[in-house]
């Protein structure tokens, strides 16, 4: 049987990296880790020289890159629209020169809009950013943990459903606490089946949550479990990235790391 690939690395550098990027890059494989979010949360301030370099030493170290776009992003805000596209295709960009992949983002805020005008907002906005996406870069439209918030599972589907290059970014903490303290791990991942994804790119970690949603993300010693996660994605032998947004980034990722070992499963 062909091996299935899981990437499992922090949303950043890791705690005890002393740098940037390009030595999170290093710390990242030294302790056993496979893949690295580059964050971009507070703007894109990287330049493309050190972009080339990080991925670079990403390539030597077998180290699967993608990055999370700025906050400040609202495709669903005709005065946001123009800006926020900028912001996200400089982030792809980056991407780009590092080799190639994900560039997560949260699209937007539904405001005074019905749902469905919200959804079409966003629909054209990727289908805008698609045609200046630089090579091998993937708009990744991630599911969001607020009510406010676009991006349920459902019209995160849908949008990668009708746009090319665009695909999911699962945050499982966020559906969980957008569904105030649940979630079926098997339905969400036959959500995206149809997308007929090779790799699926995800973010996981505990959460503390409110009726409104997401309140702020935790370490792996509360809810919602990673074990059954790990054995649904053993069970389907899935192709997937999951990114660890714990407080205390790589940490918890070993933890994921050790726990698919505990199954059987050697990373
Ligand atoms: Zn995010």
């Amino acid at each position: 049987m062909s091996k299935f690939k899981i990437f499992l690395g922090p949303a950043g550098t890791p705690g005890f990296t002393r740098g940037g990027t390009l030595e999170g890059v290093g710390d990242v494989a030294a302790i056993g880790l496979n893949c690295m979010e580059v964050q971009f949360t507070h703007g894109v301030r990287m330049g493309t020289a050190l972009a080339k370099k990080c991925g670079e030493v990403a390539k030597e170290n077998n180290i699967h890159l993608s990055c999370h776009a700025p906050y400040y992003v609202n495709l669903c805000n005709p005065k946001k629209l123009n800006a926020s596209m900028k912001r996200i295709l400089l982030a792809a960009d980056r991407i780009s020169v590092m080799g190639g992949g994900v560039v997560t983002f949260h699209p937007g805020f539904y405001g005074k809009l019905e749902t469905e005008e919200a959804f079409n907002r966003v629909k054209a906005a990727c289908k805008e950013m698609v045609k200046q996406l630089t090579k091998g870069s993937l708009l990744g439209l991630e599911t969001t943990g607020k009510h406010s918030q676009f991006g349920t599972l459902d019209e995160i589907v849908g949008i990668c459903k009708s746009v090319r290059r665009c695909v999911p970014v699962i945050d499982f903490a966020h559906i969980y606490a957008r569904a105030v303290g649940k979630i079926d791990y098997k339905k969400v991942l036959d959500a995206v089946k149809p997308l007929q994804l090779k790799h699926v790119h995800s973010h996981f970690s505990n959460i503390e949550y409110s009726a409104k949603g997401e309140r702020r993300h935790l370490v792996l010693d509360s809810k919602p479990k990673f074990k059954p996660l790990a054995k649904e994605i053993l069970r389907r032998r899935q192709n997937i990235t999951i990114i660890s947004e714990s407080p205390i980034l790589e940490q918890d990722s070993l933890r994921m790391k050790r726990c698919f070992e505990r199954l059987g499963c050697r990373l």
